[in-house]
């Protein structure tokens, strides 16, 4: 079985996602990870965003692996691992900008097509129900007020001692939702077999015990 889980950015698919999978003995799979990988390259190697045939230049020298440890989901960029690395809002923004690209997509959808052939996921992103997984038995876009994601951001960046700006975050919030909202490739859609579940008002256990029993009526 895998169950997809798409919406957009500080919706809580993250965690929601690793509680239903480790609820239902399945491998966690954080898509957005990738696409931040190749930002941090593309950060690190000061290539420009807007320019698209500079990114696809350089997407020939990247190799990224994805592997699943007893801690869960490590990303291994040209033989380093960058799982922490790629958790900064730098690298977020910049993997919106450059998710919008089909050289960059292009690059993603099969490693995360052959993740989901060989073993049961639930599987997070923004396009996973409707172009990676479009046959996932489950399908769920999860999403919530920008007010509420903002907070859940705000919140997680402050227990980690990251200074940050509510106020920033949450234009950062909005812009985010218009790119991938907007792009012509995949952009983030609910799709039409999807199951709309808002957050906004749910705990997180609450939001997992939906998810699980949509999965059980599922199997
Ligand atoms: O989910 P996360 O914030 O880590 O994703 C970073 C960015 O990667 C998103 O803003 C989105 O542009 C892109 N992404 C995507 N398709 C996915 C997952 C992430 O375009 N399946």
């Amino acid at each position: 079985m895998n169950i997809a889980i798409d919406g957009p950015a500080g919706a809580g698919k993250s965690t929601v996602a690793k509680l239903v999978a480790k609820k239902m003995n399945m491998i966690y799979v954080d898509t957005g990870a990738l696409y931040r990988a190749i930002a941090l390259y593309l950060i690190e190697h000061q290539i420009n965003a807007d320019d698209e045939s500079a990114v696809g230049a350089a997407l020939d020298d990247i190799g990224i692996v994805m592997v699943h440890e007893a801690d869960g989901q490590h990303i291994i960029l040209n033989d380093a691992d960058v799982t922490g690395n790629i958790r900064t809002e730098a690298v977020g923004n910049m993997a919106s900008k450059t998710s919008a690209y089909s050289c960059v997509r292009e690059k993603l959808l099969s490693l995360q097509q052959n993740i989901a052939l060989e073993q049961d996921v639930v599987m997070d992103g923004r396009d996973i129900g409707t172009t990676v997984l479009p046959k996932a038995e489950v399908k769920i876009f999860l999403t919530a007020s920008v007010e509420v994601r903002a907070k859940r951001r705000f919140d997680e960046l402050t227990a980690k001692g990251e200074p940050c700006d509510f106020e920033k975050i949450a234009a950062d919030i909005k812009i985010r939702d218009e790119q991938d909202r907007t792009r012509t490739l995949s952009p983030l859609v609910q799709a039409k077999d999807a199951y709309l579940l808002d957050s906004s008002a749910l705990t997180i256990d609450e939001v997992v015990a939906k998810i699980i029993s949509r999965a059980e009526g599922a199997a």
